[in-house]
């Protein structure tokens, strides 16, 4: 059964707080009419935060639906009203850590040519990105690619996702000159991203991967108690 659910973090990337009503409920999760919960998909982890005052520990596509699954099962009935908070500190560091991993992407290409990437996943500790690639990146190309990558972030770049015109269901991410297709989310600017470092690691024959990581991850106290109090009127 397909129930759908309308995707607020598609509409606006930055809504932590939301009302939505339960339309359906199963052994793993709760599914909402309305959610700003981004579901683990295109490389990008889902995100966890609450439903009221319970524990959502991951957001997933089970079959078409997007459904959040709850740490303990919880007696919630379809179609009660129920307030969601994403983990903003959590989500806001994957979102710049997403923006920066593309942006990184044009500039390893053009240090190494464009290489085929065969896999990437970025949560809130880093971003990783494999490519196939005989050989090995040297640190000296990395730190060019770290450099030029920095250089950019740093110039305040405006980024936008804009549906192709051809296919509405394809977002583009699109930043200065740099555009690829992606369906996560992000910062609105590169100067949210602050700077960032790369490391290298060959988890294979014929692969290279490049991490992504962020020199100031957001993890303030004051954040944290913003959100608590939050926590606490909900
Ligand atoms: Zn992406």
């Amino acid at each position: 059964m397909m129930l759908g659910t309308e995707r607020l973090y598609n509409i606006d990337a930055y809504i932590k707080r939301f009302d939505a009503t339960i339309i359906g409920l199963n052994d793993e999760g709760v599914i909402l009419d309305r959610t700003s919960f981004y579901p683990e998909g295109g490389g990008q982890a889902g995100d966890t935060g609450f439903i009221n005052r319970f524990r959502v520990k991951d957001t997933r596509f089970i079959g078409d639906e997007i459904v959040h699954i709850l740490e303990e099962s919880r007696r919630l009935n379809v179609g009660e009203r129920v307030k969601g908070e994403i983990d903003w500190e959590r989500r806001y560091n994957i979102m710049r850590l997403h923006s920066a991993a593309h942006i990184m992407e044009f500039f390893l290409f053009k240090t190494f040519g464009t290489l085929r990437r065969i896999g990437s996943y970025v949560n809130e500790v880093k971003d990783r990105a494999d490519y196939e690639y005989d050989g090995k990146m040297s640190v000296e190309a990395l730190k060019v690619v770290e450099a030029e990558t920095n250089r950019f972030i740093s110039e305040s770049h405006p980024i936008v996702i804009y549906l192709d015109p051809s296919n509405v269901n394809l977002r583009i991410w699109k930043c200065s000159w740099m555009e690829m297709p992606c369906g996560g989310t992000h910062v609105k600017n590169t100067r949210e991203i602050g700077s960032i470092r790369l490391k290298r690691k060959n988890p294979g024959r014929g692969v290279e991967r490049v991490e992504t990581y962020l020199a100031e991850p957001s993890n303030t106290a004051h954040e944290r108690l913003l959100n608590n109090r939050t926590l606490k009127e909900l």
